[in-house]
C-alpha cells in the first residue's frame, strides 16, 4: 500500500523551485517556507536541523 501524500501544495512547489546549488541559508529558507506552505513531507531533514543549530537558527516547535 502506498502512503497518500497529504496536503501537497503543487502550486507552491511550482513557484518555489530549489536553486540548483543552494547555499545552506537558501536550503534552510526553502524548507522553512515549505513547512508553512506545504504538507507533502513532514518536518525538516536531520542534517538541516544540525546546520540550523550550528547557525543558531531557531527550529520551529513540533517538528
Ligand atoms: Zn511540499
Amino acid at each position: 500500500m502506498q502512503k497518500k501524500v497529504k496536503g501537497l501544495n503543487a502550486e507552491w512547489h511550482r513557484q518555489h523551485k530549489m536553486p540548483k546549488n543552494p547555499t545552506v541559508q537558501q536550503r534552510i529558507g526553502w524548507h522553512l517556507a515549505h513547512l508553512e506552505n506545504c504538507g507533502c513531507r513532514p518536518g525538516l531533514p536531520g542534517k538541516l536541523k544540525e546546520q540550523m543549530k550550528k547557525l543558531k537558527i531557531k527550529i520551529p516547535a513540533g517538528i
